[in-house]
């Protein structure tokens, strides 16, 4: 039984990472898709919910021809821990994929095997120009799965975006009527 492990953060999971789970279930017999930064959301950086990211992946992920599990794992504040951490939070696994380099460099120091996939169109393919993309009311739904798309539209995540890229002082947050105050 080989079982391999993918992290990130998935703020959202889209479909550059949707090219590395073909790769590892080509390569593995199980998968552990890790949500990092599990605790933290509604922020620009991070505007969905560990739970909202285990809808998207789950929902993307239907019909996979292999069993996997997700697992939202919070930050601990010390590198050094980390790799204990995510086995503590994990089934265990004998192989970890990613790109990033203090992921890497923490697997490997822990002795485990660790695969970098060829990254997919990255420009365009990346959490951060989709997040900008869904700022600024450009499209961003051909980049991720429709499963995806479908739950950011539940879950009204774009008015979510745009929420949090305002300020106290715009004018689009003042009620000009009703409540007696905000
Ligand atoms: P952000 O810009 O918010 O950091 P991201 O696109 O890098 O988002 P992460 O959730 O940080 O996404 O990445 C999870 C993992 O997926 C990392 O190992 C990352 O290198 C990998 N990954 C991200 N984008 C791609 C891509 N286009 N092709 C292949 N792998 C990718
Ligand atoms: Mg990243």
């Amino acid at each position: 039984m080989k079982r391999a492990f993918y992290i990130g953060r998935f703020q959202p999971f889209h479909n550059g990472h949707l090219t590395v789970i073909d790769r590892i279930i080509r390569e593995a017999d199980e998968l552990i898709i890790g949500i990092g930064s599990a605790q933290l959301s509604h922020d620009l950086e991070n505007p969905f919910t560990a739970g909202e990211r285990v809808l998207m992946i789950t929902r993307a992920l239907e019909g996979l021809s292999k069993p996997y599990y997700v697992i939202p794992i919070e930050d601990i504040q010390r590198n050094s821990l980390w790799v204990a951490h995510i086995i503590s939070m994990t089934p265990p696994f004998e192989t970890i994929y990613t790109s990033n380099p203090l992921v890497i460099r923490l697997f490997r120091e822990a002795g485990m095997p660790v695969f970098s996939p060829t990254l997919f169109e990255r420009e365009s393919h990346s959490g951060t120009s989709i997040r900008q993309r869904m700022r600024s009311g450009e499209s961003w739904e051909h980049l991720v799965p429709p499963a995806v798309v479908k739950v950011i539209s539940e879950i009204q995540g774009i008015d979510r975006i745009r929420d949090l890229d305002r300020n106290d002082n715009d004018p689009e947050t003042v009620q000009t009527s009703g409540a007696d105050h905000v």
